[in-house]
């Protein structure tokens, strides 16, 4: 597959890493000028930005965490003036208020570039007719992937969300060669083209590129075979920019190529906040190098990954970032075990004839936490010989405890009886809390 800018992403690692420097040294001086609420955060810990004289300096640098994104609400923390700003994000905000993120011109320039690169190793080129199926608005999703998009020169289909069926009747009629949008809703396209008996053949499609929400390798593989593509992951925050931030290669699908002439990555432990040698698991810290409206320092993504600077067969060498399994506030701790909802999606997908909807609802009864998996199963099931029914019932229970490392209640219940929501699926619900409520894949999971 071409790759999209050579010269950058290809780049010897002791030409990165100098490059990397110069623009953190850049970046510390510009919000040390330009934003008050930085320089207040440094001067209280005595740093100045001549403190920074090498990559390992990133670490003398204060965290910058999303709370403090909602205390600047909406505009403290940007680093140029509103006029100089020519585009404004936001977060949805279901979880308290939203974080406001503003775009240059120059910041756009970028972002279209690193969109195209993620889209590109992803397989698409000028020739693909791009199907947008993120909803367009405040997200950053479809505005960035859309952009990206035009700057290969593909033919871009801005349909948004909405019915399954009709963004089959558009792949249809618009002879679409490639999908981009969340891989919960590409599996509920993929369903209704077999409940409809649209044949694949009809369809023009070759790939996908998914995220918005964390997916599994079986995901992946019912996705491929549902839509006969290649699928590939990307992965970005609004907070440091949207999508772009980094993308599998469509031919190996080993990591995600992390954009590093524009963003500082780090993984560190998320409760001491240490930073991890390559390799170990722990919460994804950006800096991003070049953004001008909203420049970030250190900021704590929630998502939990690994990072790899080993040579990759693609060529780039760029590093690479592990797929983004969980969130940091997505794991929930039941009777002392961590539960996980992308696991139960990939121990139910090794289950042939059950489709990955479920929920996860977790409770607490007479002390002791509950998990009850509520499954959707074909009506044909639920009506006909009972004891087949309970036999699947135990059969999954055992494959979910087994998977889980955890006790577990299976319920199946009818087909389309859980929600699907859009953009991304709610998996759990914890009703431990007093709000009752809980999320898969954070308003802020891979772009
Ligand atoms: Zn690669």
């Amino acid at each position: 597959m071409p790759i999209w800018n050579p010269e950058l992403e290809t780049m010897s690692r002791g030409d990165l890493e100098q490059l990397q420097l110069e623009r953190l040294q850049a970046i510390v001086n510009r919000i040390w000028e330009s934003v008050p609420w930085y320089r207040r955060r440094f001067e209280e810990t005595g740093l100045i930005p001549e403190h920074v004289r090498s990559l390992d300096d990133l670490r003398l640098l204060p965290f910058t965490v999303k709370e403090d994104l909602r205390s600047g609400y909406p505009y403290d923390l940007f680093a140029v003036p509103l006029r100089e700003v020519v585009r404004i994000h936001a977060s949805s905000g279901t979880t308290g208020t939203p974080t406001v993120v503003g775009y240059t011109r120059n910041d756009l320039r970028h972002w279209r570039e690193l969109v195209a690169r993620v889209l590109s190793a992803g397989g698409m080129t000028k020739d693909d007719v791009i199907q947008i199926s993120f909803s367009y608005g405040l997200l950053t999703d479809a505005f960035g992937l859309h952009q990206g998009a035009e700057e290969i020169g593909a033919s871009v289909i801005p349909v948004s969300a909405g019915a399954p069926e009709r963004q089959i009747a558009i792949m249809q009629d618009y002879r679409t060669t490639a999908l981009v949008g969340t891989p919960s809703y590409a599996l509920q396209i993929g369903e209704m083209l077999q409940e409809l008996g649209v044949a694949r053949s009809s369809l023009h499609l070759r790939w996908g590129v998914f995220g918005s929400e964390p997916w599994g390798e079986a995901v992946r593989e019912r996705i491929e075979s549902l839509l006969g593509i290649s699928a590939t992951d990307n992965y970005g925050i609004s907070e440091v920019m949207g999508p772009g931030v980094s993308g599998e290669c469509e031919g190996n699908k080993q990591g995600l190529h992390i954009n590093e002439d524009h963003f500082l990555c780090e993984v560190v432990d998320p409760e001491s906040g240490e930073v991890l040698p390559e390799g170990q698991a722990g919460e994804l810290v950006i800096t991003t190098l070049t953004k001008e409206a909203l420049p970030i320092i250190r900021y704590r993504t929630g998502d939990l990954t690994s990072l790899s600077a080993r040579p990759c067969a693609c060529g780039r060498t760029l590093a690479r970032m592990a797929r983004v399994f969980s969130r940091t506030d997505d794991v929930l701790i039941v009777g002392g075990v961590k539960l996980v909802p992308a696991q139960v999606e990939e121990a139910l997908l090794q289950v042939e004839g059950i489709e990955p909807h479920y929920l996860v609802v977790v409770d607490r009864k007479g002390g002791a936490d509950t998990v009850e998996i509520q499954v959707e199963v074909p009506s044909a099931l639920l009506t006909g010989d009972m004891r087949h029914l309970l036999r699947t019932q135990e059969s999954l229970r055992q494959r979910l405890e087994g998977a889980l490392g955890l006790a577990v209640e299976v319920k199946l219940v009818e087909q389309r009886t859980i929600a699907r929501s859009q953009p991304r699926a709610q998996r759990m619900i914890d009703r431990r809390k007093r709000e009752g409520s809980g999320s898969s894949g954070g308003e802020s999971g891979p772009g």
